[in-house]
């Protein structure tokens, strides 16, 4: 059988001798240098690489990155991850050279410029969020709440409030949210969602006590609604001495529209890798940044960003601050997408964007329940939830969608989450796409509902157009296999008479 080389890795495209760049002769000389490494830390044998040219490897990873699904390729409708298109200006300005090469070890003096554009993201964050101050450290959004929660502590424990162990999150609610706060050692208690997918007041207050430090919401929450008793909501925790944490990672559906610091709130995070249009996905930086109200802010990590006369300083946040929460000054570069992305839109841009996913996803979710039923049919904020129960006849779940969506060329929605939506499929359209490209979608989820009933196979074994089709989820996560394995390495050596 001939084996198309887009399929082969690279160590199988290896030839011994095959060479990609010249190096001049004495750059490559193995012994220099090599006195001062000590015999301990000195290889045993010779390191193996694949032996490549250049056009061989230039196709090698143009073809790995074609197999990618991405929101420069692709629809991305990811419920809860807002894929929404990252302008092309945000990366001509993270590649300015002043930018892309300041260094944090340098004096405060020669970076002023990055120090500048933090300063004016934290006053553009708190004008948005109608937060006091904000950390720019946190690399995302988990992160940002983690820092929320020691920030909550540090707040009861300066008023000797040591006994507030419990942290009260809805059931809807994302999954760091639980998971953050017993990271941090605090007794999670889930409040059960009422029939419209909202957090019950009457069920809030049976919860409420002086051992509550915090309740973590979602607004809108994971059903892509408002949560309409916000304000009763935060009367009724602050009556009781608690703190109010927003988690705004999907903020697009309020930009210029509602502030969270109205509504009550005391600490707040976004995900910049979200609704300010920084790249995600991958495993890459992030940017997590945490607003907080005015008592809190005695608390923030430090240092904190200031502007004494014309110069940026950072300094110290203060004997009260939890500390640092990660090295320097956080991940600037996403910082810097951030800022370029809304001085581009400017406040009105802005509000126009949450008005576009919203409207997006309101049409969206109008034409699918068609299809399949609406988890809540009311009105949403930027996505919407479908649910595939009832299809179990056919065996067919909301992941078998997802998969049958790749060979369409559409990114899978969200699947199984929100966890209280049973086979849930989770949809947000963002506000970057056209009105041709949801009516795509929606044509291929009717071609797709239509297959069920035809030929639930098609469904159960898709996708069928991707060279990985249904890799083990959980070994997948728990144990990847992210280089090429040694053993491989040493059958494919042999068989060419490689010496070991
Ligand atoms: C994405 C998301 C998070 C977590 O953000 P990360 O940057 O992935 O850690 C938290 N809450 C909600 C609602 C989210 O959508």
């Amino acid at each position: 059988m001939l084996i198309s080389p887009c399929s082969q890795l690279s160590f199988e495209k290896s030839r011994p001798g095959r060479r990609g760049a010249s190096l001049p002769k004495d750059y490559c000389d193995k012994s220099k240098g090599l006195e001062t490494v000590p015999d301990k830390f000195r290889r045993k044998r010779a390191l193996v690489f694949p032996e490549m040219t250049e056009p061989e490897v230039v196709r090698h990873f143009v073809q790995l990155s074609k197999k990618n699904f991405s929101i420069d390729s692709h629809f991305y409708p990811l419920g809860s991850c807002t894929m929404k298109y990252n302008p092309k200006i945000n990366e001509w300005a993270a590649g300015l050279e002043g930018f892309a090469k300041v260094h944090p070890l340098q004096p405060q003096s020669t970076a002023q410029g990055i120090l500048q554009v933090c300063y004016e993201l934290e006053q553009d964050l708190r004008e948005i969020t109608g937060m006091k101050r904000f950390t720019l450290q946190p690399a995302a959004g988990a992160h940002g709440e983690l820092t929320g929660m020691m920030l909550v502590r540090a707040y009861h424990e300066a008023l000797g409030q040591t006994k507030r162990r419990k942290v009260l999150v809805p059931d809807s609610s994302h999954g760091t949210n639980p998971a953050s706060a017993a990271l941090y050692g605090y007794h999670v208690v889930e409040l059960k969602s009422n029939a419209r997918g909202r957090v019950e007041l009457k069920t809030l207050l049976e919860h409420l006590d002086d051992e509550v430090a915090c309740l973590m919401l979602t607004n809108p929450n994971t059903l892509g609604l408002f949560e309409e008793d916000i304000v009763k909501v935060a009367e009724a925790v602050h009556q009781k001495g608690g703190l109010l944490y927003y988690d705004g990672a999907n903020f697009n559906a309020l930009l210029g529209i509602a502030r969270p610091g109205d509504m009550g709130f005391d600490i707040v995070h976004l995900n910049l890798h979200k609704t300010f249009s920084t790249p995600h996905g991958g495993g890459g930086p992030g940017s997590g940044p945490v607003g907080v109200s005015e008592r809190v802010v005695p608390f923030l990590p430090g240092p904190l960003l200031d502007k004494q006369g014309e110069v940026y300083v950072l300094r110290d946040a203060g004997p009260k601050s939890i500390g640092r929460v990660k090295s320097f000054y956080g991940n600037t570069g996403m910082l810097l997408r951030a800022f370029v992305y809304i001085r581009s839109l400017g406040l009105a841009g802005l509000k126009k964007v949450s008005e576009d996913a919203i409207l997006n996803a309101n049409y969206l979710k109008e034409k699918l329940k068609k299809i399949f039923p609406i988890a809540v049919d009311e009105p949403c904020m930027h996505e919407c939830v479908l649910s595939i129960r009832n299809y179990k006849a056919q065996g067919i779940h909301s992941g078998d969608i997802g998969k049958r969506l790749l060979d369409f060329g559409i990114h899978a929605p969200t699947v199984h989450f929100p966890l209280v939506v049973e086979e849930a499929l989770m949809i947000e359209p963002t506000e970057t796409e056209s009105k041709e490209t949801l009516d795509r979608f929606v044509k291929t989820m009717e071609i797709i509902a239509e297959e069920i009933l035809q030929d639930p196979d098609k469904l159960l074994q898709a996708p069928h157009t991707l060279p990985i089709r249904r890799p083990d989820e959980v070994l997948a996560a728990r144990k990847p296999v992210l280089s090429y394995r040694d053993q491989l390495r040493e059958r494919i050596l042999l068989a060419e008479g490689v010496p070991g």
